[in-house]
Formats: C-alpha cells, sequence, structure tokens
C-alpha cells in the first residue's frame, strides 16, 4: 500500500487512514493525513495564514498525486476556501 499523497510505501505496523471516496478508496500516510486536518482546523479556527502555510505544505507533499487524489482534495478544499472567504469579507 502506497500513500496515495506522497507515495511512500506504508511500512510494517504503520497505520494509514483510509479515506472512502466514489465507491474507491484513498489511503494517506500519517504526515499527509495530519497535514489534511491542519488545513482543516486552519480553516475552521479562520486562521488563514497557517492555512496557507499548512497547505503549502499538503501540495507539496503530493509529487505524483493521483487523479482521484486531486478530485478529493478539491472537493476537500472547496468549503474551507469558501469559509475562509465569508470571514474575510465581514
Ligand atoms: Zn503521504
Amino acid at each position: 500500500m502506497v500513500c496515495d499523497c506522497c507515495g511512500k510505501k506504508r511500512k510494517l505496523f504503520e497505520s494509514f487512514a483510509a479515506v472512502k471516496y466514489k465507491q474507491a478508496q484513498l489511503n494517506f500516510c500519517v504526515d499527509c493525513n495530519d497535514l489534511a486536518y491542519k488545513v482543516r482546523d486552519d480553516a475552521n479556527e479562520q486562521n488563514n495564514d497557517s492555512y496557507e502555510k499548512h497547505l503549502k505544505e499538503w501540495k507539496k507533499r503530493a509529487k505524483e498525486p493521483s487523479e482521484l487524489f486531486l478530485a478529493w482534495q478539491q472537493e476537500f478544499l472547496t468549503p474551507l476556501e469558501k469559509s475562509l472567504k465569508k470571514e474575510e469579507s465581514k
């Protein structure tokens, strides 16, 4: 099993996060999964600077992302981007 984000191979006893998406499954290593959660937390906390920083880090990790991953990431980020923009225009 490899991480769908960074392409890293799962090591023995390492736990990967599984995300169901469109009848398929994406697998993320701990580091990529952490970043996804950080990005979401930043958006929830309206922390724009931190969000941009973590998003950049996350996108840098995805060196050869699959189309499925990119589609999932887009859907994951869209509501977050919206919530951040709403705050900005206040
Ligand atoms: Zn990874």
